[in-house]
């Protein structure tokens, strides 16, 4: 979608509209009347008003063959407009390949004073099909779907508080988040479990650690669009964050820029994808990239991308706040797993703008020209004036309030 940012709001909703076929309401949402205070008050507590957060479409998606335009949620400039980019220049050699493993999530369930851990183990394991049989008895919505509790592990592990039996109950939480129903499930199975061990049982929770919901996502960005120097720094800056943590922190939150603002935007739990991500970071010994990069045969770079997606379209605030209903609407998903293969492409998208303007021209220079609006905005000038003052800071590469001051008080001057 070439020349989209360069729009009017009305003439970029009109597309959007056409796209998705959202009707006027939808449209009306989306520009700011989306979520009654009323909505809000049987969401959380002591509800006192709303905040918003800008709402943001991607473009130029190419996933698995389709076409998506992408809403991004996020107050951060730059986000939205470095994955379009990226996206571009992923889309020559055939756009974004994706796939989510499976979407079973985790409940643990913590027993503590076992006397004899290998009995307890055994006699859990043996009663497996009880456990589940339990389980599932709590949610026939999600059974009648294709998922529910589908397996048992238990793990023994060593705590401050001595050795520990540790039950996972593996659930297809299908098109679910799955939260809310693997809580369920694991306080209703722990008793039969503290009778099984003779232990006694202390947490039912989900694991956002979740390891069976992992999605892939690759892209190749040719060497003739990069530049080999490119494409060997886009390596450098990829190895300094497999080497160092420091950097990987940064590295990964770069990724967590674009999958957080696709979250929020779609009404799903940021907190539990993030705590999954960075989990899944440290999983296999030192804490590392959530992407990898390598050159092929050609010379062009190849990107990869592998985090857990515990996102759903069912359930949580995507189902009752209007927005968000409206951007999986935008975004054309139909399964829990079409969203976790955006959410990848997404991550890969914005990792590998950010590693080719770190490597190359630094990020300041793009990103600075953005933020000089803001800049402008808070310099106090009038909307008519407020992208001619951010040109001007950009232009003078004193993107600084003062600066902006004495543009303002110049402009505005009868
Ligand atoms: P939910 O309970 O609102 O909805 C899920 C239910 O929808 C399923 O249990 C099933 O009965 C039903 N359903 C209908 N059609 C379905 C389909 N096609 N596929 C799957 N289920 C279908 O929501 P949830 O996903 O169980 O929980 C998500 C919420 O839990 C989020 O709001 C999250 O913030 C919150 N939460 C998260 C954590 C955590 O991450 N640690 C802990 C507690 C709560």
């Amino acid at each position: 979608m070439p020349g989209f940012h360069k729009l009017s709001l009305e003439e970029r909703l009109k597309i959007i509209k056409e796209f998705s076929d959202l009707t006027k309401g939808e449209v009306e949402q989306l520009k700011g009347t989306g979520l009654e205070i009323e909505q809000a008050d049987r969401m959380i507590e002591n509800i006192i008003g709303t905040i918003e957060v800008p709402l943001g479409v991607a473009t130029n998606f190419l996933i698995n063959g389709t076409d998506r335009i992408v809403p991004m949620a996020t107050e951060e400039s730059s986000v939205v407009a470095a994955a379009s980019n990226a996206a571009r220049l992923a889309r020559k050699l055939g756009g974004f390949t994706a796939e989510v493993s499976e979407t079973v999530m985790i409940g643990q369930i913590q027993v503590c004073n076992v006397s004899d851990m290998k009995a307890a183990k055994n006699a859990i394991l043996e009663n497996t099909a009880e456990i589940l049989r339990i389980a599932n008895d709590q949610d026939p919505v999600l059974v009648k779907f294709g998922g529910g509790a589908k397996d048992l592990e238990v793990r023994r592990i060593e705590s401050p508080a001595g050795e520990m039996l540790i039950i996972h109950i593996l659930v297809d939480c299908r098109d679910a988040m799955g939260a809310n129903a693997v809580n369920t499930m694991a306080e209703a199975v722990a008793p039969f479990i503290e009778e099984l061990s003779g232990g006694k049982v202390y947490l039912r929770i989900i694991s956002n650690l979740a390891e069976r919901r992992i999605a892939k996502a690759k892209a190749i960005f040719s060497k003739e669009d990069l530049g080999e120097d490119a494409v060997d720094g886009i390596m450098k800056a990829y190895s300094f964050a497999a080497g160092d943590p420091f950097r990987c922190a940064t590295h990964n939150k770069g990724i967590m820029n674009g999958v957080s603002a696709v979250v929020l935007a779609t009404g799903n739990d940021t907190r539990a994808i993030e705590a999954g991500a960075h989990a899944y970071a440290a999983y296999k010994g030192s804490y590392s990239p959530l992407t990898s990069y390598e050159k092929n045969e050609e010379g062009d770079l190849v990107g990869t991308i592998e985090l857990p997606v515990a996102v759903g379209l069912i359930g949580g605030a995507t189902a009752v706040h209007p927005v968000a209903k409206a951007c999986i609407k935008i975004l054309g998903v139909k399964t829990a797993s079409e969203l976790g293969e955006v959410l990848a492409a997404v991550g890969l998208a914005q990792n590998f703008a950010a590693l080719y303007a770190l490597s190359t021209v630094g990020i300041q220079r793009g990103h600075m020209r953005l933020h000089a609006r803001n800049i402008a905005v808070m310099a106090g000038a009038p909307p008519e004036l407020v992208e001619k003052v951010a040109e001007r800071l950009a232009d003078e590469e004193k993107v600084r309030l003062d600066r902006a001051k004495e543009i303002v008080k110049e402009l505005t001057k009868v």
